[in-house]
């Protein structure tokens, strides 16, 4: 599903790579965690698979795109294979639950009638059940980081990539959110998690990628945080 060959990403500014000949692959299906100290390369990482940038040398694959030789025409297609959630849940303050959602099924010109319907069946399938016409600054953190899932699986992309996606909530809210992004996973799409949160590694016992300076120092099947 993703595969990496001898990936090397150099940033003109930086005097070290952020990426050294990294190789690794994640099934379809998978829930790996990717973890490592800030700088480790986690994010750019994330970046390459979006194309928002380009490896220096080597060649990324996700589904069926050739990631590194991809024609511009093709990003949009790529984009749309992959939700993406963040820590800081980047809503549209001016829009409510419901329509931060729609916004996403809009924008890819989906019609009015697919958005009613499947609009209200991804909100109930978050547990955001009643939230519908709430604004984002009505929201406690876990609404908020569960609408900004509804809106990145309500395409069904192949993979979601989740950074750092507890960051901001307590560690029971946090339990929550892992545990809708498992109910994702389990229905088939794969999910890569960069988390620093070690509970929640520990417990969920799936797939750890550690980086550490750019490079792949850990590929556990069914690893724990680990004792760095
Ligand atoms: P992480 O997400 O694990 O914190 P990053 O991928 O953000 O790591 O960073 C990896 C390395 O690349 C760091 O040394 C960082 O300073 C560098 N870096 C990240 N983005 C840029 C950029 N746009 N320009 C130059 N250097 C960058
Ligand atoms: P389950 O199999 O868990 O009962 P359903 O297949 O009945 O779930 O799905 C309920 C609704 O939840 C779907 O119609 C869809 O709108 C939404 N949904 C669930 N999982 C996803 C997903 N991965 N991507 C997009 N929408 C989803």
């Amino acid at each position: 599903m993703i595969k990496l060959e001898n990936v090397t990403m150099q940033y003109k500014a930086s005097s070290r790579p952020a990426l050294k000949d990294l190789s690794f692959e994640i099934d379809k299906g998978e829930f790996a965690f990717l973890i490592g100290p800030s700088g480790s390369g986690k994010s750019t990482f994330f970046r390459l698979l979006l194309k928002e940038d380009r490896p220096t040398s080597g060649d990324i694959w996700l589904g069926e795109f050739h990631v590194n030789k991809l024609k511009a025409r093709e990003v949009p297609k790529l984009r749309q294979s992959i939700g993406c959630v963040f820590q800081d849940f980047r809503l549209l303050q001016k829009k409510t639950v419901a329509e931060n959602v729609a916004f996403a099924l809009e924008v890819i010109g989906r019609p009015r009638s697919t958005i009613q319907r499947v609009v209200p069946e991804v909100l109930e399938y978050v547990g955001l059940e009643g939230k519908h016409d709430r604004m984002p600054n009505e929201l406690s953190g876990g609404e908020m980081q569960r609408v900004a899932i509804a809106r990145a699986i309500v395409n069904r992309p192949l993979v979601l990539l989740a950074d750092e996606p507890t960051g901001n909530l307590d560690p029971e809210t946090s339990e929550e959110i892992v545990d809708v992004l498992d109910r994702v996973n389990r229905r088939g799409t794969t999910v890569i998690m960069a988390t620093h949160d070690r509970h929640i590694v520990d417990a969920m016992r799936r797939r750890v990628l550690e980086f550490d300076n750019g490079q792949l120092v850990r590929n556990d099947q069914q690893g724990v945080y680990g004792i760095g």
